[in-house]
């Protein structure tokens, strides 16, 4: 009989279990509904894949994000079991047969992403499918007093009443009790098993750096922790920037963001994972569902705006165990700048009507329509069109979804698709009397099956191939006949999709629940001014500091972070103190930026030099003005 350790062999090919595995999987079996918050890397799939192998039926996977949702389907069909995904990109056409095809019992996994739950069509399907699972995997997204609330896993509760008996698992790499409580409530979770994994990392050193010049210190610390690294920044122009400038330090590096192609960016992607560029610089968008083990170094250049998001990208390093770093880079400045855009990412009630507003005009939608409908939505253009703040539409979209009225979704990319819609008659008349059309007619007719009676892909790269065409000419011919009648032709798309839940109001009638924005608005900030706490802190251990955030406590200092190693270094003696003291000073008769000093008194430790001059500064014998230069007094 098969046992959880013998699936892992059979599948995985793995001797042992991980620390909580193997309880998570039992409080499964066992018919519990079930939390684990685990670090990322810890193990979580197995922890639902598993379970559902060992009983009949299918188990139904929630997750956001739609390239690990890929991932994951295409790892397990590579050990012959049978998965299948369900997401924006895809036809209703397709998704029916999927559903049915669950429902007839033959995907051991069906991933289905959250906005998905919301047509009525899944619902039907729900119906009467054999589910032995629920997995709600980034389980924190349920919450609004999470860092990263989607309405749409609200929508879970619903999908749990069609199968009351089946236990539910909850996973999360990142909550804070609060978040953790809410979880359990929002999904009808009854006496639920709770496990965590510690949050410590053992083999991971935080360090914390208030830093004027950030471009300097970059680059030196790239210049001292070896191997693979990651630098995080917030704005997609930043990441491009630094990057050309390390290139021009002769550190390797590229940089990605969601802007990018999609080719381009898995092409960037590859290259780091294969080593092939050593320093990737990105914004968040990077590293979602990336399981690199030997990154060794994780740089924040901005500020993430949550702990929970600066432990789950800091933590992308070390996961071989081995030792790694996670710096941080802050100033003060960029702590005025963050708590300043609290407004903006807050608006006001009539901002939020007026951006509505202009959103319906942009899109042309009349009052009483649009409900269900998507639409091609560039935030860029519609911001420009408008002359609007970007930071306050964005947020202000970010609230007319968190009120059910309409989404915005991640940029999916759909094949280009075709269809013949004439008959085959009036096919061989359109190739006779358009000879330069006609190449290309044949070419669809005998490469791409089906087309005659569905919409099917097609890949103009494949038809220039075929035809010895630019793939261009391709794309203009499909154009002309679409335009003529003779094919469906959808070119293929990667923008972002605005889907409207409601009908148009008219803005004056638009309800939003301000008590509960504002809300929203008081635990955002309190995240924030934890980060503010973090970064501030010269007396706890970090990892102490960030696992009590998550609710832990741990007694042990981890040794290895910024204020440890500090705390044990030996103190200066006074002779030496004295020495640096009096180099330090006879620089300084120029005044200079911390940077420059530290180069021209090379050979002597760079935190000696600070402490010193920490000590120099609260003795006011040295100053420092607001652009961080030093001067004597
Ligand atoms: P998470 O979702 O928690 O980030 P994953 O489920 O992607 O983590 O697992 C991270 C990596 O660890 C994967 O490569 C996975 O195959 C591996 N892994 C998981 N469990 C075990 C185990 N018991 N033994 C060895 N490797 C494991």
């Amino acid at each position: 009989m098969s046992t959880p350790a013998s699936i892992l062999q059979q599948y995985w090919g793995y001797a042992q279990f991980r620390p909580l595995q193997e309880d998570i999987i039992q409080s499964i079996l066992a018919g519990q509904d079930t939390l684990a918050l685990m670090p990322t890397g810890g193990g979580k799939s197995i922890c639902f894949q598993v379970p559902a192998l060992l009983q009949e039926g299918v188990c139904l996977v929630i997750t956001p994000l739609i390239a690990l949702m890929r991932d994951q389907v295409a790892n397990l069909q590579r050990r012959g079991i049978s998965a299948v995904a369900i997401y924006a990109g895809l036809t209703n056409k397709e998704v029916e047969q999927v559903l049915e095809n669950a429902r007839r019992g033959q995907y051991k996994f069906l991933y289905v992403s959250p906005e998905r739950l919301q047509g009525r069509r899944f619902l039907e399907y729900c119906d009467g499918m054999p589910v032995n699972l629920l997995a709600v995997d980034e389980a924190h997204c349920i919450s609004q007093w999470g860092y990263d609330f989607r309405p749409a896993y609200l929508q879970i509760a619903t999908i749990r009443s069609y199968f009351p008996k089946v236990p539910v698992l909850a996973l999360t790499a990142s909550a804070t009790p609060r978040v953790q409580t809410d979880i359990c409530d929002q999904l009808l979770m009854q006496q639920p098993n709770v496990f965590t994994k510690s949050f410590a990392r053992a083999n991971l050193s935080y360090s914390v750096l208030e830093e004027e010049s950030r471009q300097h210190k970059l680059k030196h610390i790239l210049d001292k922790v070896p191997g693979c690294a990651i630098v995080y920044c917030r704005n997609r122009k930043r990441t491009r920037q630094l990057a050309d400038l390390l290139h021009l330090q002769g550190i390797s590096a590229a940089h990605y963001h969601a802007g990018l192609p999609p080719e381009e960016r898995t092409a960037r992607q590859e290259a780091w994972i294969k080593n092939e560029v050593r320093v990737m610089v990105c914004t968040n968008a990077f590293g979602m569902g990336i399981d690199k083990p030997d990154v060794r170094l994780v740089i924040h250049y901005d500020m993430p705006d949550s702990l929970e998001a600066y432990y789950q990208e800091a933590g992308r390093a070390g996961r071989d165990e081995q030792k790694a770093y996670a710096v941080l880079l802050y100033n003060e400045p960029e702590l005025d700048e963050l708590q300043e855009r609290i407004a903006q990412q807050y608006p006001t009630l009539p901002e939020i009507k007026h951006i509505y507003q202009c959103i319906m005009n942009y899109l042309q939608v009349p009052v009483g329509s649009a409900e269900g409908l998507y639409f091609d939505f560039d935030i860029n253009e519609f911001v420009k069109h408008f002359q609007l703040n970007i930071t306050i539409t964005y947020s202000a979209m970010r609230i007319l979804e968190q009120e059910g009225i309409l989404q915005l979704s991640e940029s999916v990319y759909l094949p280009s698709r075709a269809m013949f819609i004439t008959d085959r008659e009036t096919l061989y008349a359109v190739g006779e009397t358009q000879p330069a059309l006609d190449p290309l007619i044949k070419a669809l007719l005998r490469t791409y099956e089906g087309i005659f009676d569905i919409e099917v892909r097609v890949f103009e790269k494949q038809l220039a191939r075929i035809l010895r065409l630019q793939e261009a000419q391709v794309t203009e011919k499909l154009q002309q006949l679409h335009q003529r009648g003779i094919i469906l032709y959808r070119p293929k798309k990667d923008e972002p999709q605005l889907c409207f839940l409601q009908e148009r109001l008219q803005a004056q009638y638009l309800r939003i629940n301000m008590e509960r924005v504002e809300e929203r608005k008081r635990t955002y900030t309190e995240r924030l001014h934890a980060m503010f706490r973090y970064v501030r802190n010269r007396q706890t251990c970090r990892t102490q500091a960030l696992v009590a955030y998550f609710g832990e406590e741990e007694n042990k200092e981890c040794g290895i972070c910024d204020i440890c190693t500090a705390r044990k270094r030996k103190p200066l003696n006074e002779t030496e103190f004295e020495r640096i003291a009096a180099l330090v000073m006879e620089q300084l008769q120029l005044p200079m930026h911390l940077p420059l000093l530290l180069e021209q008194l090379p050979g002597i430790e760079e935190d000696r030099i600070l402490d010193v001059l920490q000590f120099l500064v609260s003795e006011e014998k040295v100053t420092r003005d607001k652009d961080g230069i030093l001067k004597m007094k």
